[in-house]
């Protein structure tokens, strides 16, 4: 089913990240981690299934740069105001199933951003694991509302290609992991194809239980 929105907002988050605010079609209703195709392509709401508008973070890939994308998220740069979108149902199978460490790669922040909003209303996001890693410390979405969320012996913001003091450096591998390994938690993962495949094996390695892993399937 096809849902008519229109957009509201659209303004910058990073130097190469959007937030794009809609309106939310009647009848349209979601769990925080879901995602919607627009226009055709998968994003994730980070805004609460109660609220009156649908918020979502996107990530824009300059078409010289990045040949492999379509280019509809560099579009939305030019996109206002008033203009029309067409939303597909919502779907998805990240969803919060109990305590856990979140396991995150760049624009893979999205389907967690809208849980841990709705942890923290209601005061539950305690004893979470948020491990997130971005190429740079400038590539880093949401970085003060995550460190509102989390105390910061739950929180690793790991870099992969700047060395700063006050971040962890290299990509998420099983040394990282294992600072917050505990096998009687569940594990989300998300972020690019490769990074979700290679830290599945090594959680699984741990001694993670197979149902405890939630991805984007
Ligand atoms: C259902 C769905 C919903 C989506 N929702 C959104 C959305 O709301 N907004 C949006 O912008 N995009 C969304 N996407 C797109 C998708 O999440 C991103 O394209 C993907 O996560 C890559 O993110 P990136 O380009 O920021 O990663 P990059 O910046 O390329 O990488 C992020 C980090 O991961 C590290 N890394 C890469 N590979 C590995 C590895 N093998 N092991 C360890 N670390 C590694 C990198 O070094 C880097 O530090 C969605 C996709 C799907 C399928």
């Amino acid at each position: 089913m096809n849902f008519n929105s229109k957009i509201l907002l659209i303004e910058p988050v990073t130097h190469n990240v959007i937030r794009l605010i809609i309106s939310k079609p009647g009848n349209f209703d979601f769990l925080p981690g879901q995602a919607v195709e627009i226009e055709g392509h998968p994003f994730t709401m980070i805004s609460q299934p109660e609220d009156l508008v649908l918020e979502f973070i996107i990530k824009t890939y300059p078409p010289k740069l990045f040949p492999n994308h379509s280019g509809l998220t560099e579009s939305f740069l030019f996109k206002k105001p008033g203009d029309n979108l067409t939303l597909s149902s919502p779907f998805g199978t990240i969803n919060y199933q109990g305590k856990g460490v979140f396991i995150a790669g760049g624009a893979g922040i999205t389907p967690f951003l809208s849980i841990f909003k709705m942890l923290h209303k209601k005061d539950d996001l305690k004893d979470n694991k948020l491990i997130f890693s971005n190429k740079t410390k400038k590539d880093i979405i949401m970085e003060t509302e995550l460190r509102n969320f989390f105390d910061e012996s739950d929180l690793s913001l790991t870099l992969t290609k700047e060395k700063i003091n006050g971040y962890d450096f290299g990509r998420i591998n099983e040394g990282k992991i294992k600072k917050f390994f505990n096998p009687d938690m569940n594990f989300y993962v998300c972020g690019p194809k490769q990074m979700v495949a290679d830290i599945k094996s090594i959680i699984q390695k741990l001694g993670a239980k197979p149902n405890s892993i939630i991805f984007e399937k």
